[in-house]
C-alpha cells in the first residue's frame, strides 16, 4: 500500500490529552504528527461498539480487505514482469494466488464479519483473535504442507490488520518529512538508518534504556521513549504528538496548554544545552584539582565530529560491529583499514581511540551469512569474543585493519566480552600471530599497540586481579555488566525495573574492579550508559576513575557537574553508598544529595 502519514487518520476517535509513559531513552522535546512505522507485529486496538457503529466497521473492514487484494495483485503484477524479464521469481509467484484466495476465504473473512456483528468489536480486534483461532487450528495439523499454511494466514491478516491502521509498510528510507515514528519495535540496524533531518523522535512498545537501539537514539541526538507497551495500540498514523525523551512520556493530541507547556519544556531544554556547551574547552576538573579524562563513544565515523563538538578529543569506545550491520558481506580488510584511518586523521594527533573489535550477536544481528545464532538466549550465546574466536577469518581480517591504520594515529585496541583468563591468552594469541604476519610481510603498524579487556562480564570481574596483570587497560562496559549480573535483559521493557546501577552488588563489583585495576597499575575506563548518567557522575568519580566514555550529548552535562564538584565529596558520597544495603536506598540518597547540589538539573529533570 505505502501510505504515509499524509493519508493517514489525525486523532480518529481519540480523546485529546491522552498521555502515557514508557523509558526516557534519548533526552530532548520532540513535537509532531505520528508515524507509523511497520517494523515488527502492529498490536490490533481493543474498542467496544454501539449498536450504530457496526455497519460503518463492516465497511471498513471489507475496504481494508480490497485494499489488501489490490496491493497484492499490483505486487504479483510486478513480480510478474520481473521474472519474465530477469528469470527470477517465478517459484514464488503461486504464494500470492494462496493469499489472494485467503481474502476471500469464509474462515478468514466471514467469520471476522460474524464476530464484528456478534461481539460489538472493532475490526482490528476480531480480525486478530478470528486469525488467532484460524493458526491454532492450522498449528495442529498433522500434514506439514497444512500447518505451514499458518503464517499464510498470519502474514495476510498482518496485510489487512495494516490497511484497517492505515500504517506504513514501507521502509526507512522512505520517510521524506519531519515526522516522529511510532513502532512496535525498531532494531539497531533500523535505527542507524533514522536521518536526525527527517526523523524529530520515535517511539516503540518494545525496548529497554541501554539496548542498542537507545544507545543509537543518543547517538544520533533523535528523542525517543522505548518500551512504552502500548503506544502502537493508542496511536494513530498522522496523530499529534508531544514526545519527552527526558523523562519518558508521551501526549497523544495535547491540549493548547499541555502544548504549551511542552512549548516551554523544549525551549529551556534547548538553552540549558547551549549553556553547557560554553565549557566546552575546559578540562573536566573537580575544583579541589582532581583531573579525569572524558571520551566519546561512537558506532560509525560520522560521530567523530559531534564528539569533537561537545569538548573530548579522544573515542573511548569505537563500537565496530556497526559497520557490520544492513550489509550481506562482511567488511574487507582495506575496508577495515580506510574506515579507522579516516577516524584517527580526523582527529586531533594528541588524540586517542579506542577500537572494539566487534560485537555481533545479542540484540546486534548481522544480515551475514552464517552469523545468524537460532538460539532462544542470544545474550548467553555466541557474542562478542566468542564469535571472533569462532570465526577467526573475520577477526583476523578486522585486526589487520586496525593494525594497519595505528600507523596513521594513536589506536588500541579493545575486546568485548571476555569472561576469564583463558579466553583472554587466546585472543591475545591471534593478536600477536597477526602482529606477526605484517611484521614478516613488511606492514607498518604501532608494535607498542595497547590492548585492552572490555570489564562485563561478572566472571571477568570476579578475576579482575588476573586479567589486570595480562592487559594494558580496562573498560568497564556498565550496560552488560548489569545485564548480566542481576540477571535482566537489557533490551527487554518487562524487566527494566530491575535495571539499578547503583545496586549493591554493582558498586562493590566496580570498586573491586577498580581497586585491582589500581594494584596492577592498569587504567581503568568506564564506558557504559552509566557513565554518561549525571546521577551517577559523583559516586562513579569517587571511584578513582581515569576515563568516562559516553555519547556525545552527554559530555557537557557531565563535565559540569564534575568542574562544580569537589573529589573529596565524591569520596564521601560514595562510601555513604557502600554501607547502605539496597539499591532503592542508595537512589533515594543519591538522588537528594545531586537535587540539593544540582537543583536545575534534577529537580527540573533536565
Ligand atoms: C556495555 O556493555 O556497557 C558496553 C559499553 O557495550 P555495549 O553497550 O555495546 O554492549
Ligand atoms: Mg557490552
Amino acid at each position: 500500500m505505502t501510505k504515509t502519514a499524509d493519508h493517514n487518520n489525525p486523532g480518529r476517535g481519540r480523546e485529546r490529552g491522552c498521555v502515557f509513559t514508557g523509558i526516557g531513552a534519548s533526552p530532548g522535546i520532540a513535537i509532531g504528527r505520528a508515524f507509523l512505522l511497520d517494523r515488527g507485529k502492529l498490536k490490533p486496538r481493543q474498542e467496544k461498539l454501539s449498536s450504530d457503529q457496526v455497519e460503518a466497521e463492516i465497511r471498513r473492514f471489507h475496504e481494508a480487505v480490497q485494499g489488501a487484494r489490490r496491493e497484492l495483485e499490483e505486487i504479483k503484477e510486478k513480480t510478474l514482469k520481473r521474472s519474465d524479464r530477469e528469470g527470477v521469481g517465478q517459484k514464488h509467484d503461486y504464494l500470492f494466488d494462496v493469499h489472494l484466495l485467503m481474502l476471500g476465504d469464509k474462515m478468514l473473512i466471514d467469520d471476522t464479519v460474524t464476530l464484528i456483528k456478534e461481539k460489538k468489536i472493532n475490526a482490528e480486534w476480531a480480525l486478530s483473535l478470528n486469525s488467532e483461532k484460524i493458526i491454532n487450528f492450522f498449528k495442529q495439523m498433522q500434514d506439514s504442507y497444512l500447518r505451514e499454511r499458518q503464517s499464510d494466514v498470519a502474514h495476510v491478516s498482518e496485510r489487512i490488520l495494516r490497511h484497517l491502521t492505515k500504517s506504513e509498510y514501507d521502509s526507512i528510507d522512505k520517510i521524506s518529512r519531519g515526522v516522529i515514528i511510532v513502532a512496535h519495535d525498531l532494531s539497531p540496524a533500523d535505527t542507524l538508518q533514522l536521518n536526525p533531518e527527517k526523523v524529530k523522535a520515535f517511539v516503540t512498545d518494545l525496548g529497554g534504556r541501554t539496548s542498542h537501539t537507545a544507545i543509537v537514539a543518543r547517538s544520533l541526538e533523535i528523542p525517543a521513549v522505548v518500551g512504552t507497551e502500548q503506544a502502537t495500540e493508542k496511536i494513530n498514523g498522522g496523530d499529534h504528538l508531544v514526545v519527552d525523551g527526558i523523562e519518558g512520556r508521551i501526549l497523544v493530541n495535547p491540549s493548547p496548554e499541555q502544548l504549551s507547556s511542552y512549548l516551554e519544556k523544549q525551549q529551556q531544554y534547548n538553552s540549558f544545552q547551549e549553556q553547557l556547551i560554553l565549557n566546552r574547552d575546559l578540562p573536566a576538573e573537580t575544583t579541589d584539582g582532581f583531573r579525569i579524562s572524558l571520551a566519546g563513544n561512537i558506532e560509525t565515523p560520522e560521530e567523530t565530529e559531534s564528539i569533537l563538538s561537545h569538548g573530548a578529543v579522544d573515542i573511548g569506545l569505537y563500537r565496530t560491529e556497526f559497520l557490520f550491520l544492513n550489509r550481506r558481506n562482511p567488511p574487507s580488510e582495506e575496508e577495515h583499514f580506510q574506515t579507522y584511518r579516516k577516524v584517527v586523521e580526523s582527529l586531533p594527533p594528541e588524540s586517542r581511540t579506542t577500537i572494539r573489535t566487534f560485537d555481533l550477536g545479542s540484540d546486534k544481528i548481522s544480515d551475514l551469512d552464517h552469523f545468524h545464532e537460532d538460539s532462544i538466549n542470544p545474550a548467553l550465546g555466541l557474542r562478542g569474543i566468542r564469535l571472533c574466536l569462532n570465526r577467526r577469518d573475520i577477526f583476523v581480517t578486522q585486526l589487520r585493519g586496525i593494525l594497519r591504520a595505528s600507523h596513521y594515529g594513536r589506536l588500541k585496541i579493545l575486546m568485548p566480552m571476555i569472561s576469564g583468563l583463558a579466553e583472554l591468552r587466546q585472543a591475545l594469541e591471534v593478536i600477536d600471530e597477526t602482529k606477526a604476519d605484517l611484521a614478516r610481510e613488511g606492514i607498518p603498524f604501532d608494535r607498542e599497540i595497547k590492548v585492552g579487556v572490555m570489564i562485563e562480564v561478572p566472571s571477568a570481574a570476579v578475576v579482575s586481579d588476573q586479567l589486570a596483570r595480562n592487559i594494558d587497560f580496562f573498560s568497564i562496559g556498565t550496560n552488560d555488566l548489569i545485564q548480566y549480573t542481576l540477571a535482566l535483559d537489557r533490551s527487554n521493557e518487562h524487566v527494566s525495573y530491575l535495571y539499578e546501577p547503583l545496586h549493591p552488588a554493582i558498586l562493590r563489583l566496580l570498586k573491586k574492579v577498580i581497586d585491582n585495576a589500581r594494584a596492577a597499575n592498569v587504567p581503568v575506563t568506564i564506558c557504559g550508559e552509566m557513565a554518561g548518567e549525571p546521577l551517577y557522575t559523583l559516586v562513579l568519580l569517587g571511584l578513582g576513575l581515569d576515563k568516562l566514555s559516553m555519547n556525545a550529548i552527554s559530555i557537557p552535562h557531565i563535565k559540569q557537574i564534575i568542574r562544580q564538584s569537589t573529589f573529596v565529596e565524591a569520596r564521601q558520597m560514595l562510601e555513604e553508598c557502600l554501607k547502605m544495603e539496597t539499591a532503592v536506598e542508595i537512589e533515594a540518597f543519591i538522588a537528594r544529595e545531586m537535587g540539593r547540589r544540582f537543583p536545575e538539573t534534577f529537580l527540573m529533570k533536565i
